[in-house]
């Protein structure tokens, strides 16, 4: 086994009368891998993962860790522990006692003991809170506290469902953050279920995209956002346009498309594709520059247009561009001045090919 392959699911499906939760996924995840599994509400992925914890078995397919098949094993002889959104620390023991309790049954002496919930606190920078109770503790504690209940077992592999889901936005890009750390300095695999792009971009090593219960597309962050593989992936990260376009011909790599009033262009496209397939272009927002005369910035495409909206956010300001034949406006996002760039004012955009992505629609 390679340490690439530490946790093998191999065609897994869960039916749940006729509603298919998982639909033959097939994944593996490396050893002190950070992976997430990323996807609107009802997608499958907390299936996924209970999966993985032993608490739900598949209907078809094998999950192998660390070389076992532990399809048919309960979650208290597998390697792996599980953090919950809501962090059910209970309420009427303290922080050690809390921490303690996922330790009962390993018949530890009290000095072993010690040092382990010792060692555990460290891990979630809360040494000294040994004596705390649940409503001493502030939210992101309790949340870390848990953590520390489930580090305390020496797992393998961390699996978390929404951790940080009940946590106001501050305190949970703080932890994100910090849990990113966490798993760096153990160095033991976790897998993390959200539904927040955000979160699973700026923690993840690879990404998982689930909808209705398949895996479209898993990459590391940057890809996800540079390279999506299908419309669904493309929307579902970030901010993009979509312009409907045709493939005219192909040439080895090359594909020459006609793109909705942008005209014939030569793009490059790695995978299969075939003449017949239905396609269009995608253009991430930020890759696109808009000033107020044609000649004022170089690009391969020069195309005019009125400025239908704009929405300012601090840092960025998003611009929404009307253009005639095009039914939806493009959206531009920038963080320059926007000298007379107002609503309803011409502008041009600039888009270079190296920036428009093609997409097949299936
Ligand atoms: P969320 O982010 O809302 O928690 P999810 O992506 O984690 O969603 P799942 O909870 O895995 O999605 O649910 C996937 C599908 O399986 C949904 O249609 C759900 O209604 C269904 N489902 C999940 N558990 C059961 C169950 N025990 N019995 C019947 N259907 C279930």
């Amino acid at each position: 086994m390679s340490d690439n392959e530490f946790i093998k699911i191999k065609n897994v499906s869960k039916k749940f009368d006729d509603v298919v939760a998982v639909d033959n996924v097939d994944i593996n995840i490396a050893r002190g891998e950070f992976f997430s599994l990323l996807g609107p509400s009802g997608c499958g992925k907390t299936t996924l993962l209970r999966i993985l914890a032993g608490f739900e078995y598949p209907s078809s397919g094998k999950v192998l860790i660390d070389n076992v098949d532990v399809t048919g094993i309960t979650p208290n002889l597998r390697p792996t522990n599980m953090v919950f959104q809501n962090y059910a620390i209970f309420p009427h023991i303290n922080v050690k006692k809390n921490i303690e309790f996922g330790l009962r049954k390993e018949k530890l002496s009290k000095d072993a003991l010690d040092k382990r919930v010792k060692d555990a606190l460290r891990m979630v920078q809360l040494e000294g809170y040994e004596d705390r109770y649940s409503n001493q503790l502030s939210g992101g504690q309790r949340q870390r506290i848990a953590l520390a209940r489930a580090l305390v077992k020496q797992p393998k592999v961390l699996l978390l469902d929404e951790p940080l889901g009940a946590l106001d936005k501050k305190l949970r890009e703080e932890m994100q953050l910090e849990l990113r750390k966490l798993q760096r300095s153990v160095g033991i695999t976790f897998i993390f279920v959200t539904h927040d792009q955000e979160e699973a971009m700026t923690m993840s090593d690879r990404v998982a995209v689930m909808n209705k219960g398949k895996i479209l597309q898993i990459s590391p962050p940057r890809d996800l956002y540079n390279n999506p593989k299908n419309l669904f992936v493309g929307d579902f990260i970030g901010q993009i346009n979509f312009l409907e376009s045709e493939i005219k011909s192909i040439d080895s790599n090359n594909i020459n498309v006609l793109i909705n009033k942008l005209g014939e262009h030569t793009l490059t496209y790695s995978g299969n594709i075939n003449k017949e397939e239905s396609i269009v272009c995608a253009i991430r927002p930020e890759t696109i520059q808009i000033g107020n005369n044609p000649d004022q910035i170089k690009s391969d495409i020069t195309i005019k247009g009125k400025i239908a909206n704009t929405s300012f956010y601090g840092n960025m300001t998003y611009i929404y561009v009307e253009i005639e034949g095009i039914a939806k406006t493009l959206m531009v996002s920038t963080s320059d001045a926007l000298e007379g760039l107002t609503y309803d004012s011409e502008c041009y955009i600039n888009i270079n090919l190296k920036d428009i992505r093609l997409i097949k629609k299936n």
